[in-house]
C-alpha cells in the first residue's frame, strides 16, 4: 500500500471561498443496505476488545460510533468492512448474512465505501485516477464518466488532472469521500473522517459531507470520539466503552436520557455527587433529589450539568461558595466553586457578565443550588 498523502498545509482556507461543492448533480445513488450486527464478540489474541455487539441501521440512515480512544470503534468498523474477521457473532447486509460462522465475504464483496482518517489517497495518482481506483469493473470510459460526476458532485471536477499533494486538507478528504461513493456502495464506513481538519473548516466539510451523503441514500457508519460530532452528524449514535455497547439511540435520546453516568459524562461536563439514599431521597450540597426508585442505604451518585448550577446572592437560596478559579469562555463564563464546610468544589457555567467581580475575584460569597429535576441519579 502507498504511502497517504496528508498535507494539511493549506487547509484553514474556507471550503465555499475555493472551489464550491456546489453542482447538484445526483451522481452516484446507492441502494442502501440494513446493517445489523448480532452479539459481535473479538478478541486479539487473548485480549477480549469487543463483547456482544448488537444492533442495526436502517437503509440510509448513518450511526455514529462514539467513544473513547481504544474502546473499539475501529475494530467494529473493520469487522464491518471485513478487514478484520470477528471472533464471534453476525454481520448481516440486508438480513443476508455477510460474516457469520459459516460465511466470510471478503471487503471487495461486500459492497461498501471506505474512508479512512487520513483519506489514503494515491499519491502518484491523479485525482481522477485516485476516484476510479475502485471503479475497476467498469470499462475504463464509463469508469472516467462515472468518476468525474462524482468529483463534480463534491466541486472538485477541475481538480481531476491535480495530483494529492497539490490539495489542501478538506479538498483531499472530498476526494476521499468521492472515490469511496463513486462505486455506489450500499454502505459507507468512515472512521474520524474529519480530525484531520481544523475546527472552521471541519464545520463545513461535515455539513456538505452529510447533504452528499443523504443525496447518495447509502447507509453509513461514521466513527468519532467527538460527541458533539456525533449529535450534528448522526442518526443514531452507538456509544462505546471498553468494547461494551453502553447505549444505542438518536442524539435526542442519549443526550437527554443518558443510562449511566458514562453516558452522561461523556456529553457534558458534570459534577457528581456520590451519597446514600435516605428515605426516599439523597442529599447532596446543592439540594436533594428524589431518589424513590432506588433503596434506603443504596450508594449513588448524583451528576448535575454545569449549566443547571444555579447562583444567588440570597442565602436562602443554596449552600455557601466561594469562586476558586474563573474562566472567560466567550459566551459563557466557567467559575470553579469551593462550597463552605464540605470538602468538594463545584464548577458552573453561566452567561458571559451575569457575576459581579468581586464575586468572580472571590472578595464576595455566593450560594449554589440546583432544581432536583436538574439531578439525575446513577447507581454507577
Ligand atoms: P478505537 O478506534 O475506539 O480507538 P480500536 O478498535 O482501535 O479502538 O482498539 C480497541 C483495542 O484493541 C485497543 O485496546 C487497541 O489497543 C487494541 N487493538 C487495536 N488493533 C489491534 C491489533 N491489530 N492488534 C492488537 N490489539 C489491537
Ligand atoms: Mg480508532
Amino acid at each position: 500500500m502507498n504511502k497517504p498523502v496528508t498535507d494539511n498545509s493549506n487547509q484553514s482556507k474556507p471550503v465555499g471561498a475555493e472551489r464550491g461543492w456546489g453542482r447538484r448533480n445526483t451522481a452516484a445513488v446507492s441502494i442502501a443496505s440494513r446493517l445489523s450486527l448480532k452479539n459481535i464478540c473479538h478478541s486479539y489474541g487473548s485480549m477480549p476488545v469487543l463483547e456482544n455487539i448488537s444492533f442495526s441501521i436502517e437503509p440510509g440512515q448513518m450511526m455514529c460510533l462514539l467513544g473513547p480512544s481504544g474502546s473499539g470503534k475501529t475494530t467494529l468498523l473493520r469487522i464491518v468492512a471485513g478487514i478484520e474477521q470477528q471472533s464471534s457473532g453476525e454481520v448481516l447486509f440486508d438480513d443476508r448474512e455477510i460474516a457469520g460462522p459459516s460465511v466470510f465475504l471478503p471487503p471487495e464483496a461486500r459492497g461498501i465505501g471506505l474512508v479512512f482518517q487520513d483519506y489514503a489517497l494515491f499519491p502518484h495518482l491523479s485525482i481522477l485516477d485516485n476516484v476510479k481506483f475502485g471503479l475497476d469493473k467498469l470499462p475504463s470510459k464509463e469508469a472516467k464518466h462515472q468518476a468525474l460526476q462524482v468529483l463534480t458532485r463534491v466541486g472538485l471536477e477541475e481538480l481531476a488532472n491535480e495530483y494529492p499533494h497539490a490539495l489542501s486538507g478538506g479538498e483531499q478528504q472530498r476526494v476521499a469521500l468521492a472515490r469511496a461513493l463513486a462505486p455506489r456502495p450500499g454502505v459507507l464506513l468512515m472512521d474520524e473522517p474529519f480530525s484531520g481538519l481544523d475546527s472552521r473548516l471541519r464545520e463545513s466539510v461535515r455539513d456538505e459531507t452529510l447533504t452528499i451523503l443523504r443525496e447518495s441514500r447509502a447507509t453509513a457508519i461514521m466513527v468519532t470520539h467527538d460527541p458533539e460530532e456525533a449529535l450534528r452528524m448522526g442518526d443514531r449514535i452507538a456509544l462505546l466503552r471498553d468494547g461494551k455497547l453502553v447505549q444505542e439511540g438518536d442524539g435526542v435520546t442519549l443526550f437527554q436520557k443518558p443510562n449511566s453516568l458514562f453516558s452522561a459524562s461523556f456529553f457534558t461536563e458534570l459534577n457528581v455527587f456520590k451519597g446514600a439514599v435516605k428515605a426516599g431521597k439523597l442529599h447532596t450540597p446543592l439540594g436533594f433529589a428524589d431518589a424513590s426508585e432506588f433503596n434506603n442505604g443504596d450508594l449513588i451518585y448524583s451528576s448535575i450539568r454545569l449549566s443547571d448550577v444555579e447562583i444567588s446572592d440570597s442565602p436562602d437560596e443554596g449552600h455557601r461558595a466561594r469562586v476558586t478559579a474563573y474562566r472567560y469562555l466567550g459566551e459563557v463564563d466557567q467559575v470553579e466553586l469551593q462550597l463552605d464546610g464540605v470538602d468538594q468544589r463545584v464548577r458552573a457555567r453561566l452567561r458571559h457578565g451575569n457575576l459581579a467581580a468581586q464575586v468572580i475575584s472571590g472578595h464576595r460569597d455566593v450560594f449554589v443550588s440546583a432544581k432536583p429535576e436538574n439531578m439525575r441519579l446513577y447507581q454507577q
